[in-house]
């Protein structure tokens, strides 16, 4: 054997040793979550099994979301796209689309009872959609139809759908969403159906515990107090679930911005309700909250977390955390004005 045969044969050796540590990877589940929070609860099903990407990181803001290609070899490779449904990822149809993926699909929300959409005022937003038309044709690169899902409500893309997404919001609906991700994780891997059923099982009890946690809170809170101003409607579930009222500028989507009318009508509800508090959230512009505060008296108390969580090194990296920062947060603001 030559001395070069065997350096050639030396090298080939040593290189299996990453080609090894590289299938062992390839064998994990590949999940792509839409956005942080279904990340979270999915990393707490699948632990170690899952290999998972996340669309809309911390502090993203899925509701306005443009996909990057990166995006789309994510969904292409993915065994479970794991989504919100309920239209919150206005993204998500084209990007399915465009990636060929043969993953499933699975909307979250099912099995949840899903609230309808502005039932409340006076954030009925529907004059202010002209003003997010600069994001209406901006990524039809893909070529798909994307107004098929137009309600015939007259803003065809920008329309939300009949259903508030923001399901998550009340933490029974997260127990829900825990056990489609453990289904679709069964389904598709089923040598580890064991595990996620168990690790659905032990995080469920510690929504459970949470869950208790948040009703305690708010029993403490006066009934004359619980009025409080957020910037967008990310927090009906939340009101149905543990009775604090939420008021807000902006719709159920960020994709509008709140008319001048639509803000002199919240103001005018803020001095009636006599609202105890009002925050800013992690996802979207304080500015316009800012502004209703200095007119209307209330200090700001805060940051809530609406549709994302926080980086690492935030107040709430969590599902869990987030949940008890905004309670406390709330708790704190209302006990402290
Ligand atoms: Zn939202």
């Amino acid at each position: 054997m030559s001395r070069l045969l065997r350096l050639a044969l030396t090298v080939s050796a040593i290189s299996l040793f990453p080609a090894a540590l590289a299938t062992a990877s390839a064998e994990r589940l590949k999940v792509v979550a839409t956005f942080s929070i279904i990340a979270d609860l999915a990393a707490n099903v699948g632990g170690d099994r899952i290999d998972l990407t996340t669309l809309v990181g911390p502090d993203g803001d899925a509701h306005v979301y443009e996909p990057r290609p990166a995006d789309a070899r994510a969904v292409a490779a993915a065994g479970v796209v794991l989504v919100n449904g309920l239209q919150f990822e206005g993204f998500l149809k084209r990007l399915v689309d465009a990636s060929g993926t043969k993953a499933s699909v699975v909307e979250l929300t099912k099995g949840i009872e899903p609230l309808k959409n502005a039932d409340k005022d006076p954030h009925d937003h529907a004059e202010g959609a002209e003003a997010s038309s600069e994001h209406q044709h901006e990524a039809d690169e893909a070529g798909h139809d994307h107004e098929a899902h137009a309600h015939g409500e007259g803003h065809g893309h920008h329309d939300h759908g009949a259903f508030d997404p923001h399901a998550w919001q009340s933490v029974h609906n997260a127990e829900v969403y825990v056990r489609n991700i453990s289904d679709a994780f069964c389904a598709a891997d089923a040598a580890g159906c064991d595990t996620y059923k168990a690790n659905a099982q032990s995080y469920g009890a510690q929504l459970s515990t949470l869950d208790d946690e948040i009703k305690a809170a708010v029993a403490a809170i006066p009934q004359a107090r619980r009025t409080i101003i957020t910037s967008h409607d990310a927090f009906n579930y939340f009101e149905h679930e543990y009775g604090l009222k939420f008021l807000a500028p902006e719709g159920v989507s960020t994709e509008s911005e709140a008319s001048a009318a639509d803000v002199a009508a919240l103001i005018k509800q803020i001095r009636e309700d006599k609202a105890s508090a009002i925050f800013v959230e992690n996802i979207s512009n304080s500015r316009l909250v800012e502004q209703i505060a200095s007119e209307t008296g209330l200090k700001v108390g805060g940051e809530l977390y609406s549709d994302a969580l926080s980086g690492p090194d935030g107040p709430a990296p969590t599902y869990l955390e987030m949940m008890k920062h905004n309670i406390g947060t709330i708790q704190g603001a209302i006990s402290g004005s």
